[in-house]
């Protein structure tokens, strides 16, 4: 070691390692962080396409203004509400799947969003909106055709 060093922000072992991140806590980062990326992209691609058939919506917009739920895109004169749901973090069946650590907590976690999306669902259909949801996994064209398709028959 040259005096230069400072062990006390270095990587130096320390006796006891309380500083380091837990396995979980890394886990839980990396899974958040992997997963907003995937997100967004696929809505906004979805969001392009929408526009360019000549659609205009509101962008992350409150539906109504007792219901605490925000829309990806929302077509208000035809009350058509679009969500745009992550593979993560809505439990898509074909790619949801529970990190190997702390995996109860997240499996509660994402079924309780499921349930959630549901509700939202249910209480929307019944003020008189369709609502349309997609995976983020599903490709945009034929996302914003279905959009399109729901928008215009309501005109
Ligand atoms: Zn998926």
């Amino acid at each position: 070691m040259t005096p230069t060093e400072r062990p006390e922000t270095g990587k130096a072992r320390s006796i006891g390692s309380m500083d380091a991140p837990s396995p979980n806590r890394e886990t839980v980062r990396k899974v958040m962080q992997g997963n907003r990326g995937r997100d967004t992209k696929p809505e906004l691609a979805v969001r392009r396409l929408v526009h360019a058939r000549g659609l205009r919506y509101r962008v992350n917009a409150r539906i109504e203004p007792d219901l605490r739920r925000t829309a990806d895109l929302l077509f208000t004169r035809r009350r058509v509400v679009v969500f745009v749901d992550g593979c993560y973090w809505h439990g898509c069946p074909e790619h949801f799947r529970p990190p190997k650590s702390n995996t109860e907590f997240w499996t509660s976690k994402i079924d309780r969003n499921k349930e959630r999306d549901g509700q939202t669902n249910d209480a929307l259909r019944r003020r008189g909106w369709t609502v349309l949801r997609f995976w983020t996994h599903e490709p945009a064209t034929s996302v914003a055709e279905a959009i399109e398709t729901a928008v215009r028959k309501g005109a």
